[in-house]
């Protein structure tokens, strides 16, 4: 679904992406680690268009990426979702239409189905109760919830997500967690940028730790985890306990 060739970016004389290989298969698990700096966001946010870069390439479900083309962007943005670690739910709009919003405007469904897609994808992520609440309403995982479900109305062909949990009190933190394991259980494609390691070891089919802007060791996750070959990947192992 995602085929990434030789990408580099910079910003200014800055190299953050210094020639990154990495293809991601439909319904693949990836987690990405590695330390601040180390080029994780800049990954994603090329990835869904957020950022140009100056070399290489990018296919999303075989189509290039290009830059030229608000068109071209538009229709990736549909391809690809992405969450952040902040929620940046619609404040004065309810749940509900926050995540009817993209359904209407984008994809020119009509409000009746848009409204009944809602409250599915509010079912699937344990939120049915909260179709009429306002978002300030929620808890923080209620809220990161709704950013999935309000990414998923989209169907997009990869799901990319940012240090979703990094935000929320430790005891929302599960909840997130429980949502993103059911997707990866029904198939989602997944690319996610974590530090929850006992989760990327339970969900990932393949786990990247990536290094000063390049991907420095690449794996299953017991291989990362239990027999990490380099010793970068080894320090910073070591530095999480
Ligand atoms: P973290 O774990 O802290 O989120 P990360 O691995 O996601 O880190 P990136 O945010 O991708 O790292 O940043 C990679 C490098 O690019 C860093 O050195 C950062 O300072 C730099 N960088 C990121 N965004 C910009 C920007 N808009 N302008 C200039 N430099 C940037
Ligand atoms: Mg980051």
């Amino acid at each position: 679904v995602v085929e990434i060739t030789a990408l580099r970016k910079s910003y200014g004389s800055v190299e953050v992406l210094k020639g990154i290989d990495l293809s991601v298969a439909r319904g693949e698990v990836v987690c990405i680690i590695g330390k601040s700096g180390s080029g994780k966001s800049t990954l994603l946010r090329c990835i869904n268009g957020l950022e140009t870069f100056q070399d290489g390439a990018l296919r999303v479900d075989g189509q290039p990426l290009l830059h030229d083309s608000a068109t071209h962007m538009r229709a990736l943005r549909q391809r690809v979702g992405m969450i952040f670690q902040s929620f940046n739910l619609f404040p004065h709009l309810s749940v509900g239409r926050n995540i009817m919003l993209a359904p209407t405007l984008v994809q020119h469904k009509s409000p009746a189905d848009a409204a009944a897609l809602a409250r599915t994808l509010l079912a699937r992520v344990g939120l049915a109760e909260k179709f009429d609440a306002m978002p300030d309403q929620l808890s923080g995982g209620q809220q990161q919830r709704v950013a999935i479900a309000r990414a998923l109305a989209m169907q997009p062909q990869v799901l990319l997500c940012d240090e979703i949990t990094s935000a929320l009190d430790p005891e929302l933190v599960g909840e997130v967690l429980r949502v993103v394991e059911l997707l990866a259980q029904e198939g989602m494609t997944l690319m996610m940028v974590t530090h929850e390691m006992a989760f990327a070891r339970k969900v990932s089919d393949r786990v990247v730790f990536m290094h000063q802007g390049r991907v420095h060791e690449m794996g299953p996750p017991a291989q990362i985890f239990g027999a990490p070959q380099t010793p970068e990947l080894q320090q910073f192992l070591a530095s999480l306990h």
